[in-house]
C-alpha cells in the first residue's frame, strides 16, 4: 500500500517507537515530519537519512510536547512545510516510577502535561486539517498500561488510560469524515524508555541486566519476548490503510499475551 502525497507527524520520534513508525510511515512513502529532544547533530542525521533512504521528504520540529503552544507551532510549521498533516502519531512519552505516597508532584504534572495532555493539543491542532481534507489518520501510542495497571506507575497508567478515553471520544466525534482515531497499546518494547527502568531494577534487585531482562518480560508477558518499534511501524502503516479504514476508536494490543490473561 502506498501513503504517496501523505504527510505524517510522529512525536517523540528521535528514537525508539516513535523512529521505527516513521521510518515505517517513510517506507510507505509518507512525508514526514520528525519531533523530539537530543543531539542536533545526530537528529540531522537521523532526518537527512530517512530523506535519502526512502525517497521522501522529512522535516524536524523540536517542539516541547508538554508545551501546548508549541504543539499548535509544530502542526502549523508541518502545513506550511510539507503541507497539512493527514497522519498524526502521538508517540511522545516518559516514564517515572514511585509509590502514589511518594510519587513527586512535578512528575505527576510533567508526565500528565506530555503522555496525556500532549495527545490532546496535538488531536485539536491536527484535526481541522484533518476534517477539510476529508481524510485523516489519528493514531495515539498508549500502552498495556492504558489497559491494566502496575505498581509505581500512577502518573503513566493514569495518562494512558485517559488516552484511550480521549481516542474513543475523537473516533465518534470524526466518524463521518473520513479519519479514524486508533491507540496501539504495545507491551515491552526494548527502547532508552525501558533500559532505564532495566538498569534501576537490576541495581535494586541485585541482578545483572541480562537476568533482570528476561524477568521483567516473564513477569508481565505470556511470550518472553519484545515487541520493536519495527513491528509496531507495521502496525501503524496497516491503521492508515484503506483495509482499516472502518476501524476506528479501538485499542490495538501488541503485547505478547499481556492484556490476554
Ligand atoms: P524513548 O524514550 O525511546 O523515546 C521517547 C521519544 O519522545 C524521544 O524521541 C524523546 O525525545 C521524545 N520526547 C520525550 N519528551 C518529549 C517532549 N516533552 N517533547 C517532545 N518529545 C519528547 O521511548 P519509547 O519507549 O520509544 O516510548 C515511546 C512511546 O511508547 C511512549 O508514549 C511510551 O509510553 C510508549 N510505550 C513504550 C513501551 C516500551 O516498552 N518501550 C511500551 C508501551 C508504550
Amino acid at each position: 500500500m502506498s501513503l504517496k502525497g501523505k504527510v505524517a507527524l510522529v512525536t517523540g520520534s528521535t528514537s525508539g517507537i516513535g523512529l521505527g513508525i516513521a521510518r515505517a510511515l517513510a517506507g510507505a512513502g509518507a512525508d514526514i515530519m520528525l519531533n523530539g529532544f537530543g543531539d542536533t547533530a545526530q537528529i540531522e542525521a537521523l532526518r537527512s537519512g530517512i530523506a535519502a533512504s526512502f525517497g521522501v521528504k522529512v522535516g524536524y520540529s523540536g517542539a516541547d510536547i508538554g508545551k501546548p503552544d508549541q504543539i499548535a507551532a509544530m502542526v502549523a510549521d508541518a502545513a506550511k512545510t510539507l503541507g497539512a498533516v493527514d497522519i498524526l502519531v502521538n508517540n511522545a512519552g516518559i516514564q517515572f516510577t514511585a509509590n502514589v505516597e511518594d510519587f513527586p508532584e512535578e512528575r505527576w504534572d510533567q508526565i500528565i502535561a506530555i503522555n496525556l495532555s500532549g495527545v490532546f493539543f496535538g488531536m485539536k491542532a491536527a484535526i481541522p486539517g484533518m476534517k477539510a481534507k476529508g481524510w485523516g489518520r489519528i493514531i495515539n501510542i498508549a500502552s498495556a498500561h492504558g489497559l491494566v495497571a502496575s505498581a509505581q506507575k500512577v502518573a503513566y497508567v493514569a495518562a494512558k488510560h485517559g488516552v484511550l478515553g480521549m481516542t474513543k471520544v475523537a473516533a465518534i466525534e470524526l466518524a463521518n469524515a473520513g479519519v479514524t482515531v486508533n491507540a496501539i497499546c504495545p507491551g515491552w518494547v526494548l527502547t532508552p524508555l525501558v533500559e532505564k527502568q532495566l538498569r534501576d531494577r537490576a541495581e535494586k534487585d541485585g541482578k545483572t541486566v541480562e537476568q533482570e531482562t528476561h524477568d521483567l518480560v516473564a513477569e508481565k508477558q505470556p511470550m518472553v519476548k519484545f515487541t520493536t518499534p519495527e513491528q509496531i511501524g507495521g502496525l501503524a502503516v496497516f491503521l492508515c490503510s484503506e483495509a482499516a479504514s472502518t476501524m476506528t476508536g479501538i485499542p490495538v494490543s501488541i503485547d505478547g499475551g499481556w492484556v490476554a490473561q
